[in-house]
């Protein structure tokens, strides 16, 4: 039996009712059969749908209960067309997009939802690069390349890690950084990039720390200008995501949403080899259900930035 519906007609003969998409989402979540969320044991008396009791604490909870869809008023069947539908389009989806999709009555609504899948898309500090990273710096919205000491207005500032996979690209990280201090390149670095790692950058001044906090740093060319193509897979991921960027949301992305737009992007680039778009569906859903919830208040208006707190793009 097959673990995921390969086209939008299995989509609905598999998820008819509110109660397949629960069983389907209590396979996800508990493989090895059903587990108290709140003390772990493992068992579980069924009550009346969709609740489960714990029979060692007491403890009524859903399948959704502790994970990103917990407080939602919606159908989970419209989250479930909402999944496939981000990960059906091979250039992303725009919030405008899902709310005509599915027929949102709000942007917001839309826009929420985006966001909170992005969440699933990023697995914060799990499965950092390892190997050969090339890193290095990219400018989105911006039709020149820039200096890099200074801000630019209207400019945000990617820092983009690329794995190397003999001559190819292996996994990526992208994140929003403030600018090119490095205060603000090393602690991206660190949350995406195993200790150790022989790490190629070119000379930049940002870079220099990074032997002294554990990395096998190589500077690789000399010039500290953007846009040469001397770290090539690094400029690779760049060329691909403003490529993206405007093909998709016609380079219309506000700063302040741009990093679930970066994480979008990498959750697709790091499973480009998947072939089938279903197995992206099923991805999602299992990150969904291991997620604890998001409160809608902390995704509006975007996160701010600090230097101390960057925001890495994972997978
Ligand atoms: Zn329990």
């Amino acid at each position: 039996m097959s673990d995921y519906p390969r086209t939008a007609i299995e989509l609905h003969d598999w998820f008819p009712t509110e109660q397949s998409c629960r069983d389907y989402l209590v396979r996800l979540r508990w493989p090895e059969g059903l587990r108290c969320p709140a003390c772990g044991a493992s068992k579980i008396w069924t009550m009346a749908a969709p609740f489960y009791r714990c029979a060692a604490c007491g403890y009524d909870f859903t399948v959704t209960t502790g994970t990103l869809f917990a407080d939602t008023h919606k159908p989970l069947r419209l989250w479930f067309e909402a999944i496939w539908s981000i990960t059906n389009q091979k250039s992303g989806a725009s919030a405008l997009g899902v709310q005509r999709v599915l027929g949102l009555g709000s942007y917001r609504t839309a826009w929420n939802w985006l966001h909170k899948l992005r969440r699933a898309m990023v697995r914060q500090g799990r499965d950092r690069l390892a190997g050969v990273v090339e890193v290095d710096e990219t400018f989105v919205g911006a039709p020149q390349p820039g200096k890099r000491g200074r801000g630019a207005a209207g400019k945000t500032l990617v820092v983009i890690a690329a794995q190397a996979d003999g001559r190819k690209i292996g996994r990526i990280r992208l994140a929003r950084v403030r600018d090119a201090s490095a205060a603000s390149l090393e602690p991206v670095v660190r949350q995406a990039i195993e200790p150790g790692t022989r790490v190629q950058t070119d000379d930049w001044q940002g870079y220099s720390g990074l032997k002294a906090v554990g990395y096998n740093h190589e500077v690789i060319r000399r010039n500290t200008e953007l846009g040469d193509n001397l770290l090539p897979r690094a400029n690779r991921i760049a060329a691909l995501l403003k490529r993206w960027l405007l093909g998709t949301h016609q380079g219309a992305v506000r700063p302040r949403h741009l990093d679930y737009y970066l994480d979008e992007f990498t959750f697709r680039f790091n499973r480009r080899a998947s072939g089938s778009r279903g197995l992206l569906f099923y991805r999602l859903l299992q990150q969904a259900v291991a997620l604890p919830p998001v409160k809608g208040k902390d995704l509006v208006g975007g996160r701010p930035l600090t230097q101390s707190e960057p925001t890495t793009a994972g997978s």
